[in-house]
């Protein structure tokens, strides 16, 4: 949609307004995820969209880009800060904290669709408010779960006919393993270090993973070079990495290993995985998740492992858009915006009329509209044209006095004259 001049007060930069005729898309998606989510045992959470600023800084962590730099903060009252949620993990844990859901039933499934914050530097792709919808499966440490989640993810693809999606997997050991391999990886690093980008050779100090997720492309030539995670890990995570794969084949998933993928929040462990797409160019991933055992407890919970992802919207939209094939194409071409019925008053008088029929068909479940701009009957007959109402009723002073609604089928030309309201919503409902 065109932007007017600076007339008018703007949304702030990098926020996006969604139109109705870009909404069909959103509600398609929404729907697809929802109906997998809910086929898998997940259930919707709602939380709020901020939360104290606490919650992100331990759980996504101090030295990564989001906690860094990219999270909306604000005072409030009590004198502590809020935060617009940059991701949603964080603050499903913090529910299922706060109302110790862990005591009446450890094992849950939630999902979220919703905005997400993020203070990015506004770029193709990226925007400061976007939305994710994702799934989280909390209390288990089976990772046939970890697989579960990534097919639920590919299942929604497949739903919504997403062609070429890529599903990446590795693991990133635990809070045992992952010592040694950091250690490993700042000595390896070093010998880069000329070559890195400026924020990586502060990285390899602060926090020598954020290398490895670098989009730079010397950086990601680089990341090449330098040791597999999975090498590195211990048995108990091998074990576990072993099970995933293993999985993956029971179930034909197609996947490929990654053993340099680590992800942007530092909270994972074990397994991760990105589903990427080649639509997307250089930021090409559009669902990330894995494992994230020590979340929980990190903030103040009892051990609880846990697993899930989140996948970008407007990402996955972008991806669908280039890649749809005809068949899905002609299912959100038709228009779902057209009213059913379009009511044509040939006279002021004739209007309460108008609006009482349009009421008693709405109430029997079909979507009707008339004119509420003073238009002429002529100028009212080229709306129901645009709009492309399957059907039009003319209400003039012939037809009140009859007590008769004349329906007109615009496909057929065909036209019925009748008393009886039941009878038209039955007609306007069988061709539905
Ligand atoms: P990325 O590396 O793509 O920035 P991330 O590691 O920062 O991702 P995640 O929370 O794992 O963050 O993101 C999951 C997905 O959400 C991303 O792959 C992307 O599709 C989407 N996403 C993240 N940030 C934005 C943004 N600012 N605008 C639009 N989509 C976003
Ligand atoms: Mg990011």
């Amino acid at each position: 949609m065109d932007k007017s001049d600076d007339k008018y007060v703007k949304a702030p930069l990098g926020m996006k307004d969604i139109f109705p005729d870009e909404k069909l898309l959103w509600k398609e998606m929404e729907n697809a995820a929802r109906e997998e989510f809910e086929i898998a045992g997940y259930h919707e959470i709602r939380t709020p969209v901020f939360e104290d600023t606490r919650l992100f800084v331990r759980s996504i962590g101090e030295t990564t880009d989001i906690v860094e730099k990219e999270m909306y903060t604000f005072g409030d009252t009590a004198g502590s800060t809020i935060t617009l949620r940059p991701e949603n993990t964080a603050p499903v844990m913090r529910a299922y904290l706060e109302y110790e859901l862990f005591k009446t039933k450890k094992f849950r499934k939630f999902y979220y669709i919703g905005p997400m914050f993020r203070k990015e530097r506004p770029q193709a792709g990226r925007l400061r408010q976007f939305h994710q919808m994702g799934i989280e499966a909390i209390g288990s440490y089976d990772p046939l779960l970890d697989v579960e989640t990534i097919k639920v993810a590919t299942r929604v693809y497949d739903r919504l006919g997403l062609a070429g999606y890529v599903v990446k997997v590795n693991t990133i050991g635990c809070e045992k393993c992952r010592p040694g391999y950091r250690a490993i990886l700042k000595e390896e690093l070093s010998k880069y270090k000329e070559e890195l980008c400026d924020l990586c050779k502060v990285r390899i100090d602060r926090n020598v993973f954020r290398v490895l997720d670098c989009k730079n492309k010397k950086c990601k030539e680089i990341r090449q070079k330098v040791s597999n995670t999975e090498d590195h890990t211990c048995n108990e995570c091998r074990d576990h990495f072993k099970t995933v794969k293993g999985a993956f084949e029971d179930i034909n998933l197609e996947y490929t290993i990654d053993p340099h993928l680590v992800r942007g929040l530092d909270y994972y462990t074990k397994t991760v995985y990105e589903i990427t797409h080649p639509a997307m160019g250089a930021r090409d991933t559009i669902c990330a998740g894995g494992r994230y055992d020590n979340l929980i407890s990190d903030i103040g919970g009892p051990p609880t492992g846990a697993v899930g992802f989140a996948a970008g919207m407007e990402a996955s939209m972008i991806a669908l858009i280039n890649t749809r094939d005809k068949k899905h194409k002609s299912q959100s071409d038709a228009s779902p915006l057209s009213p059913d019925v379009y009511i044509v008053s040939i006279s002021a008088e004739d209007r309460n009329h108008c609006f009482k029929l349009l009421n008693e068909l709405r109430q029997s479940g079909i979507s009707v509209d008339m004119d509420y701009e003073s238009r002429t009957p002529k100028a009212q007959m080229k709306v129901a044209n645009k709009v492309n109402s399957r059907f039009t009723i003319i209400m003039g002073p012939d037809e009140i006095e009859k007590g008769v609604i004349k329906l007109k089928d615009m496909q057929t030309g065909d036209e019925t004259f009748s008393e009886d309201t039941e009878k038209i919503v039955r007609i306007v409902k069988g061709n539905k």
